[in-house]
């Protein structure tokens, strides 16, 4: 009696937070048929693996090219959400009426006929020499080597050990933009700026005026994709993020031919410092290039405006008092676009990077709008660009919101849900892949006990998929909470969950298409989702703000 008394109240406290699922007090056994029915009745069985099969056969086809942030195929996927959303009835809620929330870019690109890079007065050749970034640079100067000119506290990686580099060019072996040999992002500990910084960063804080990359294999093998993307389709940046920070340094990518005649005459030739770098040795101490070399860089740079945007739509709440707050769903409509080709094969397609979040919000948005009553609050349907550039979409949407942010109560973000390992899978690179029934869960507890009970209960009541919360710790060292658009809606006090499938062998990778994806996992996920936002958006009080945002995530 007693035991069963306890049972009882355990029954009870999770009844808290889901009156609509077990306000009733049903006998266990006919809990799930109760749940199965309101499913239908909310409309989770429109949400099927064909119809996110044909959405997702569109959004990652090769002709949207790889959804890079700002491109044709972008705008192409941009256009199909967009015509959805208006046959199914939703309210736009972007700029002027429409589903589009602009957002200005401006892109950098060299001036090539204006651009002229000396080494001791002798002229260069732009794209077959070297590659300039598209800043504009009078400078010159002496030089020093500077390894992969990375400070890294904890590996005891400091590039200008010993050496003063004021005003003088580095010149340093690592690829711009790439990660130093040997060293994976978990190794960066700290805070950036004290305990570690990149060659950029590092160069800044030495006085060095300007950097001369000499890059690695793979950047060699592919120098002419390489050439495209930094001299003709040059750098891009939202408008409204140019103001914060410094400015770039001026600096090139030098060709072997280049590195070769720099290391000319030195204690140690450009040929055993790229082995030390790339090869496999231990990097050598900086050193001073003979002071009679002399490199210049005149660099000139054109400046234009193009845009992109986030898809922002609403389904009203039928509530009359409620429909003014949100629960926000989120995915990423873009990808990295075409990259260096594997296989012969150079359209990376994102089918679940993240097509298949884009697809899931398809699917519930078409479920919602063909279920009566409507669920009590609104719905805000956001798909975000550029979050493969940093998160983009959504740091733009959180600071420039289209509806005010303290009405969204909660927010779900869907990033990869639509790949499972196949049972016998030993490639280690799918080590960490979700099976056919499981997703990871991150952050639902983080903010939010109410959010992260409703979460479990929601799904055990349901389709008791197996939720993986291993990475939801703020101590994760793969750092999932901030790689994703979810962190800048946390980032203004907005409780999150993140639903997720793990890296596997075809992340960022041509390899991901459509044809290999579990549409039966997406279907369960997307409709164990689409059960939450329902249970979200019809409690009596939003999901209380119960704890602020753990230390090590409230930073970066
Ligand atoms: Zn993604």
């Amino acid at each position: 009696m007693k035991r069963l008394f306890i049972v009882f109240l355990l029954i009870g406290s999770l009844a808290l937070p889901l009156p609509s699922l077990y306000g009733q007090r049903r006998p266990a056994k006919n809990a799930a048929v109760t749940t199965a029915t309101l499913a239908t009745q909310r409309g989770a069985d429109v949400i099927t693996a064909a119809q996110m099969r044909s959405f997702l056969y569109f959004i990652a086809s090769d002709e949207m090219e790889g959804r890079d942030t700002p491109s044709r195929g972008l705008d192409t996927t941009a256009k199909f959400i967009a015509m959805n959303l208006g046959r199914w009835g939703f309210k736009p809620a972007g700029d002027n009426g429409t589903c589009f929330q602009r957002i200005a870019l401006r892109r950098d690109r060299v001036d090539a006929a204006q651009t002229r890079v000396e080494l001791n007065g002798q002229t260069l050749t732009a794209g077959e020499d070297y590659l300039p970034s598209a800043t504009a640079s009078h400078i010159s100067g002496q030089l020093v080597f500077a390894g992969n000119g990375w400070f890294i506290k904890a590996k005891d990686i400091d590039a200008y050990k010993d050496i003063d580099a004021k005003g003088k060019i580095a010149v340093v072996f690592s690829s711009p933009m790439g990660f130093p040999r040997g060293l994976r992002r978990a190794d960066l500990t700290g805070k950036q700026g004290e305990d570690w910084m990149n060659a950029a960063e590092y160069a800044r804080k030495q006085g060095v005026v300007g950097i001369v990359y000499v890059p690695d294999f793979q950047f060699l093998a592919n120098w002419d994709r390489n050439r495209q993307r930094i001299m003709e389709r040059g750098t891009t940046i939202p408008e409204k993020f140019q103001a914060q920070g410094p400015g770039q340094l001026p600096s090139i990518t030098a060709s072997p031919k280049l590195a070769n005649a720099l290391f000319q005459g030195e204690k140690q030739n450009a040929t055993a410092l790229f082995e030390a770098a790339y090869g496999g040795g231990s990097m050598p101490s900086p050193f001073a290039l003979n002071p009679d070399k002399k490199l210049s860089l005149n660099v000139a740079a054109k400046t234009e405006t193009i845009g992109t945007q986030n898809i922002v739509a609403v389904w009203e709440g039928g509530d009359p008092v409620l429909k003014d707050e949100y629960v926000a769903l989120g995915a990423h409509y873009d990808h990295v676009g075409i990259g260096n080709p594997v296989n012969g094969d150079s359209i990376y397609n994102g089918a679940d990077d993240d097509g298949s979040g884009t697809t899931a919000l398809l699917a519930m948005a078409e479920a919602l709008s063909h279920t009566t009553p409507r669920p009590k609050r609104s719905v805000l349907f956001v798909w975000h660009c550029g979050e493969e550039k940093g998160l983009w979409g959504s740091r733009y949407f959180t600071d420039n919101p289209t509806i005010p942010l303290d009405h969204i109560v909660a927010q779900i973000n869907i990033d990869m849900i639509g790949r499972s390992k196949k049972d016998g899978d030993t490639n280690p690179r799918n080590k960490d892949l979700s099976g056919p029934n499981e997703v990871y869960v991150i952050g639902s507890t983080m903010m939010s006990t109410e959010l992260g009970d409703l979460t479990l209960a929601t799904n055990k009541s349901f389709l008791n998929l197996n939720f993986d919360l291993r990475y939801d710790d703020p101590k994760d060292p793969n750092r999932f909470f901030f790689r994703s658009d979810h962190y800048n809606y946390a980032r203004k006090g907005i409780p999150i969950i993140f639903f997720f499938d793990g890296v596997h062998e075809d992340y960022h990778q041509p390899g991901d298409s459509p044809d290999k994806i579990d549409y039966q996992k997406m279907e369960k996920v997307t409709r164990t989702v689409y059960m939450t936002l329902w249970e979200v958006a019809n409690r009596s009080v939003r999901p209380k703000v119960d704890k602020p945002l753990p230390a090590q995530l409230a930073g970066n």
